[in-house]
């Protein structure tokens, strides 16, 4: 009949669902990321809103927050940055993918979260280290079977034959990798895409 066609109008929150749960720092919902992998306790989602990266089942903001203050002493806080650059190029294979890991944070997450608890990110700086280690790291992943075998909590490969393939690519590759990684993450710090950031938090 005519006239009785409408377009359904449906809240936002419909998008969430048991695939698509909330996001423990801005409440939008969650999508698939990368599939369970070794070392990794599920599936990983990630917030399209602030970024948040969230391994296996997601958790609570409080819970995040905890993971949170494990990344540094005090109010200053380092993270490997799932904004950066390389997070994008290395997808699976980034190395802040690390074993065990539960959260993985944007500089907008970490605002977001820590408001939760009336703080403000003071300050978000790169960090040039822990970046360029990142960068190297997420290189040196594309040519293994393991994970992080340098840099951050490792995901060695299973067979023998393959973990002793992987410390001659380490061996191999750890120069050249450094001479593409060394532009590459200054690149991207130029452009605001660092691969690991030093955070302040305060007070409001
Ligand atoms: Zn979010």
């Amino acid at each position: 009949m005519e006239g009785t066609q409408r377009t359904p109008v449906v809240p936002l929150e419909a998008g969430a669902g048991p695939d698509n749960p909330p996001c423990a720092a801005c409440g939008e919902p969650l999508f698939g990321w990368i599939d369970q992998r070794p070392g990794l306790a599920g599936p990983v989602r990630r917030c399209e809103s602030c970024g948040l990266g969230v391994v296996g089942t997601p958790g609570e903001a409080a819970e995040a927050l905890r993971e949170l203050d494990r990344l540094g002493e005090g109010q200053a806080l380092r993270i490997a940055d799932r904004d950066g650059f390389a997070a994008w190029i290395g997808g699976a294979g980034w190395a802040g993918l690390e074993r065990g890991a539960r959260y993985l944070f944007t500089t907008e997450a970490v605002r977001r979260l820590v408001a939760h608890r009336d703080q403000v990110v003071k300050s978000a700086r790169w960090s040039p280290g822990a970046g360029i280690a990142t960068m190297w790291q997420t290189l040196i992943n594309s040519a293994t079977f393991g994970r992080n075998l340098v840099v951050g909590r490792s995901v060695e490969a299973k067979k023998p034959w393959q973990r002793r393939i992987d410390w001659l690519a380490v061996v191999i590759l750890a120069v050249p990798a450094l001479a593409i990684s060394l532009p590459l993450e200054l690149v991207a710090a130029a452009c605001r895409k660092g691969s690991a950031r030093s955070l302040e938090v305060e007070l409001l």
